[in-house]
C-alpha cells in the first residue's frame, strides 16, 4: 500500500491555528501525510479507502514517560498505599526476579494498551537489567507492535550501601552501564525524520545514581547527539535527600552536573520554585508530567500553568504501571485537564477568591469555550490535547509528530462517536474525548500502518498477550 485515504471524518489537527475541520480528511503517501483538509480539496482515491463519517480523528499521542516492565506489578498489596519511597523499596525486590522474557511480554502488553488509547509514541524507561535482561528485549517487542518508541537506557548505581535507595542487589557498575549505553545507541539510533526507534540515555533518579553517573552520561549523550531523561523533584522527600547528600536542591543539583538544555527532559518535576522552572525555560529542558502517578503515590500537583507561562515544554506520561495502574494516555490527558483544575480551585481559593475567580480569558485560540465573564480560566480540553500531542513531540525533540499537518508522519487516531459515551456531546467532538468517560479507540495508525483496526489489535492477539503476561505476574509473585 503506498496511498492511503481517510475520509469524511471530523479532523482535529492541532496545527498552529488549531484548525478543526468537520466534513475532513486526510491523504497518506508512503507513510507520511501529503494533504489534509475538507473532503472536496483531497484526491477522491487512494490504494486504501477508509470512510470514517461519525469519527473524530486526532494526531496519535505521544507518551513521555513510562516504565512498561511494570505492567507485571500493578495493584501490588503492599505497594497499594505507600508513598514513593516505600512503594519502591516494596518493589525493587520483585523487580529483581524478571528475565528477558517478561521484559518482551510486558513491553508488548504497555504498547498494546497505549495503542488502544491513542498513543502512537512512546518513551520508555528502563533502569533494571535483572538476570540477562536488556533494552534489546524491549525494543524488539516495539518493532512487533509497530509503535514508535524512544527507549532509554535506564541505569541504577548508587545502592543502599552508599546511601542510595534500592538495594545492591539491582545496582550496576558506571562502566558496565556506559559501555552498553554506548553500543545500544549505535546499534539502534534513528536521527532521522520518521524514526521508528530513538535511544535515550537515562540514570533513574538523584537517589539511585552517583554524581559521576550523571556527568558521564550527559557526556556520552552529547558525543551521540541523544536526549537525556531522568527522574526529578518528584517528591517532597527528594528535595531533603538532594539537600543533604548533594548541597542542592534537585534542579541546582542539575546544573552542577550538566544536565540541562533541549536535549534534557525530567519526569514529574513537581517540587519546584519559580526561580527553577526559570531554569528550565532559560535552558529549554522539557517535563514529562504525569497527573495519575502524582495523585495515586500522593506526590504532589506540578505547576503546569507555570511551566507554560514561562514557555517549557510540558508534555504527558502515564508512568510505570505499578504507579497509575494503567497504561491509558488518553485517560492521562483527562487527568491532566482535571488535575490542573484541582489545582487552580486550591490556589485560587487559598490566595486571593475573588480576582482569579473573576478572570477572563485573554485567549483567543480555544475558541471561547468554557470561557467568559466571571469564569476562572482552567485548562481546556485543547489545552490538554496540545499537552498530549505537540507538548509531548516537542519534549521528545520530535518535529515530524505531533499534529495532523502536510509533510509530518501520518500517525493519529480514530473513534467512533457514535457510543454511550458520548451521547449527547456531538456538538463538540474534540472536547467529548476529554470531557467524557475515555474509551478504547477505534483505529491507530502509525507511518500509515494500522496498529489498532476496528477496535481491536493488529499487530498482536490480545488474548494470548493476556494469558502470557498473567502467568509472567504470576511466577514472579510466587
Ligand atoms: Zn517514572
Amino acid at each position: 500500500m503506498t496511498t492511503l485515504l481517510i475520509k469524511n471524518a471530523y479532523i482535529v489537527t492541532m496545527d498552529d491555528h488549531q484548525r478543526e475541520i468537520p466534513e475532513g480528511g486526510l491523504f497518506i503517501r508512503r507513510g507520511l501525510i501529503e494533504e489534509v483538509g475538507p473532503m472536496s480539496e483531497l484526491p477522491q482515491t487512494a490504494d486504501e479507502v477508509l470512510d470514517l463519517q461519525g469519527f473524530v480523528v486526532l494526531p496519535g499521542l505521544v507518551n513521555t514517560h513510562h516504565h512498561f516492565y511494570q505492567t507485571l506489578t500493578r495493584a501490588i498489596p503492599a505497594a497499594q498505599d505507600a508513598n514513593l519511597f516505600n512503594w519502591l523499596k516494596t518493589l525493587y525486590p520483585i523487580w529483581a526476579r524478571m528475565n528477558p522474557e517478561d521484559i518482551f511480554i510486558s513491553t508488548s502488553t504497555a504498547l498494546a494498551e497505549l495503542a488502544l488509547s491513542g498513543c502512537t509514541t512512546a518513551a520508555d524507561h528502563l533502569y533494571l537489567f535483572p538476570n540477562g535482561s536488556r533494552l534489546d528485549d524491549e525494543i524488539a517487542a516495539a518493532q512487533e507492535i509497530g509503535l514508535r518508541i524512544h527507549a532509554s537506557r535506564g541505569s541504577m548505581s548508587l545502592g543502599e550501601s552508599q546511601g542510595g535507595l534500592p538495594p545492591d542487589s539491582v545496582v550496576d557498575s558506571e562502566e558496565s552501564i556506559l559501555k552498553d549505553s554506548q553500543r545500544l545507541i549505535e546499534k539502534y539510533h534513528d536521527a532521522k525524520l520518521g524514526a521508528m526507534v530513538q535511544i535515550v540515555l537515562a540514570p533513574c533518579s538523584p537517589f539511585s545514581v552517583t554524581t559521576d553517573l550523571m556527568k558521564q552520561s550527559a557526556k556520552l549523550a552529547r558525543e551521540y547527539g541523544v536526549h537525556l531523561h531522568t527522574h526529578l523533584a518528584e517528591t517532597e522527600d527528594e528535595e531533603q535527600f538532594c539537600l543533604q547528600k548533594f548541597g542542592h536542591r534537585p534542579v541546582g543539583y542539575m546544573q552542577a552536573v550538566a544536565w540541562v538544555g533541549d536535549d534534557v527532559w525530567f519526569a514529574h518535576a513537581v517540587w519546584v520554585n519559580d526561580e527553577e522552572i526559570k531554569v528550565f525555560a532559560r535552558h529549554n529542558c522539557g517535563v514529562a508530567h504525569c497527573p495519575t502517578s502524582n495523585m495515586r503515590l500522593a506526590s504532589g500537583i506540578a505547576p503546569v500553568k507555570e511551566y507554560r507561562a514561562a514557555g517549557v515544554n510540558v508534555g504527558l506520561g502515564v508512568d510505570g504501571s505499578a504507579s497509575n495502574d494503567g497504561s491509558h494516555l488518553l485517560a492521562e490527558v483527562r487527568n491532566a485537564m482535571l488535575v490542573a483544575r484541582v489545582k487552580e480551585g486550591i490556589t485560587g481559593f487559598s490566595a486571593s477568591p475573588s480576582p482569579v475567580r473573576a478572570e477572563r480569558s485573554d485567549s483567543e485560540d480555544e475558541a471561547g469555550r468554557g470561557q467568559g465573564d466571571g469564569v476562572r480560566k482552567l485548562m481546556t480540553a485543547r489545552e490538554a490535547l496540545y499537552l498530549g500531542t505537540r507538548g509531548g513531540a516537542a519534549v521528545l525533540g520530535r518535529k515530524d509528530i505531533g499534529s495532523l499537518e502536510s509533510g509530518k508522519c501520518a500517525d493519529f487516531f480514530a473513534i467512533n462517536l457514535n457510543r454511550l459515551e458520548y451521547a449527547g456531546a456531538q456538538h463538540d467532538p474534540a472536547a467529548a474525548v476529554l470531557f467524557c468517560q475515555p474509551v478504547r479507540v477505534d483505529y491507530t495508525v502509525v507511518g500509515g500502518k494500522f496498529i489498532v483496526k476496528e477496535g481491536q489489535l493488529a499487530t498482536a492477539d490480545e488474548q494470548k498477550l493476556i494469558e502470557k503476561h498473567n502467568k509472567a505476574a504470576k511466577r514472579l509473585l510466587s
